[in-house]
């Protein structure tokens, strides 16, 4: 009789652990507690409106997802390179537009000329650009034990750039109101982004582990299963004990004690606010105490993400950053958010709908300065456990941590059976 396996949690860690083994030759069985898979990518769709659950995308530039999806299957479509950033001043809000000046030369000379910064910090990120690019991804992992803060202004930039481009930016990647993440993390996120484009699947994030369950087969998979794990062979589901020849934990058990969280608003808006296919970056956020980080118009990037003749417009507000302002509910959250909306993009906001108000909770694990984010994922000894908890908080820490895990259990089948 051929080995067995059982993995418990179907996001996209468990679903790449299951395929792995199912390619393997192993029969395996997935127990998912929820009534869908896909974890934390879930997307709903809300009056044909696709809200990715926490504003998502995937790095092409990311190698294990590469080798892992089929980027053309998913009919993804990219953001432009670079950013929008806006500010008030005085009365009006300002926009500027800073192109990637090596991708697009042109729009990249005249941010150069835009007045947003100093030609000097922009000669930084060019510098930072092309120094992150170089050398293997194991120095990036390895070296550096300084806050993403520290590292940045160790590097020359001055506190307003961090506070009005990288704060925007990475505190809504990090999901946490200081830039304290791991400058490891700092270096490696735009490591990726200066050498691929973030994407958004057709269908939404949620395509990516359905892509994964798709070829796994969802025969394969129970929803709807909490299961508790006995020892390392048997698994308590429902009220019968079963034996697998190895068990997966794929979850993490202390999810709970991570505090980054995040609002996320998702608006229906007749057109969008946006002039170009970039993320919005609010300037303001840390020097004036607001609260919004960015916004994108994902329609923009993907039509399919509204009904034709809509917008879908996705905000995002760093949890910690709602926190320090005293604002801990969904009403006040979103007054405050439209307040900010309107200030820059004026009366269009009066006709916007809310589709949704989400609050996400646990959304990633905390990567601190000190936290020694390697290149290979932790793994322990006496069991098998992966997600992106042992790794970093990617869709990359989670598949990396998986393809690690499978081969230990692997290698431990193969003793077994010899
Ligand atoms: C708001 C937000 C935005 C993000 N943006 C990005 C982004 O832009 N790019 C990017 O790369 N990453 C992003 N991430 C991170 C990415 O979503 C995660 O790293 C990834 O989804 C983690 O996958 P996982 O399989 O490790 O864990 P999870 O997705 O948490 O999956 C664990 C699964 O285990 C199940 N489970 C737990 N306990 C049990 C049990 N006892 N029995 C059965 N099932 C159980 C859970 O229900 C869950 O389905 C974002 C995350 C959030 C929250």
């Amino acid at each position: 009789m051929g080995q067995t396996v059982a993995v418990i949690g179907a996001g996209i860690a468990g679903l790449q652990c299951a395929l792995l083994l199912k390619e393997s030759g192993i029969d395996v069985q997935v127990f998912e507690r929820q009534n869908h898979i896909g974890g934390r990518m879930v997307t709903e769709n809300v009056n044909g409106f696709l809200l990715d659950h926490g504003f998502h995308v995937m790095q092409t530039a990311y190698p294990t997802s590469q080798r892992t999806f089929d980027f053309e299957l998913l009919g993804a479509e990219a953001f432009e390179p670079g950013a929008l950033v806006v500010k008030k001043s005085k009365k009006k809000a300002k926009f500027w537009r800073l192109s990637d000046p090596f991708r697009r030369p042109i729009q990249g000379m005249m941010s150069g000329m835009n007045g947003f910064t100093s030609p000097f910090n922009l000669l930084r990120i060019a510098f930072l650009r092309s120094k992150v690019r170089r050398g293997s991804l194991s120095n990036v992992y390895l070296e550096g034990d300084e806050t993403s803060e520290r590292w940045l202004l160790n590097r020359g930039f001055s506190k307003s750039m961090i506070d009005q481009f990288f704060h925007p930016l990475f505190s809504g990647i990090f999901l946490e109101n200081d830039l304290r993440t791991s400058e490891r993390m700092f270096r490696f996120v735009f490591r990726m982004m200066s050498k691929g484009d973030m994407i958004l699947p057709k269908d939404g994030i949620a395509a990516a582990p359905k892509s994964l369950a798709d070829s796994l087969g969802f025969d394969r998979i129970h929803l709807n299963s909490s299961v508790e794990k006995i020892d390392e062979f048997t698994l308590l589901v429902g009220d019968k004990h079963q034996k697998f020849d190895a068990i997966i934990c794929a979850h993490n058990p202390y999810r709970e004690e991570s505090k980054r969280h995040v609002w996320t608003l998702h608006f229906d808006a007749p057109k969008s606010p946006l002039k170009s296919k970039h993320i919005l970056l609010n300037g303001d956020v840390k020097t004036k105490n607001q609260l919004i980080a960015h916004v994108a118009v994902p329609s923009d990037i993907q039509p399919s993400y509204a009904p034709l003749g809509h917008s879908l417009v996705t905000v995002t507000i760093v949890g910690e950053a709602a926190q320090k302002l005293g604002l801990t509910n969904e009403h006040e959250i979103q007054s405050r958010a439209i307040n900010e909306l309107k200030s820059w993009f004026g009366s269009q906001v009066d006709t916007w709908k809310v589709l949704a108000v989400q609050h996400i909770e646990h959304a990633l694990p905390e990567i601190s300065a000190n936290s020694g984010l390697s290149e290979d994922p932790n793994t322990y000894e006496d069991s098998f456990e992966c997600g992106d908890h042992m790794m970093h908080g990617s869709l990359e820490g989670a598949l990396l941590s998986a393809e690690k895990t499978v081969q230990q259990v692997l290698e431990t089948l193969e003793k077994s059976r010899t």
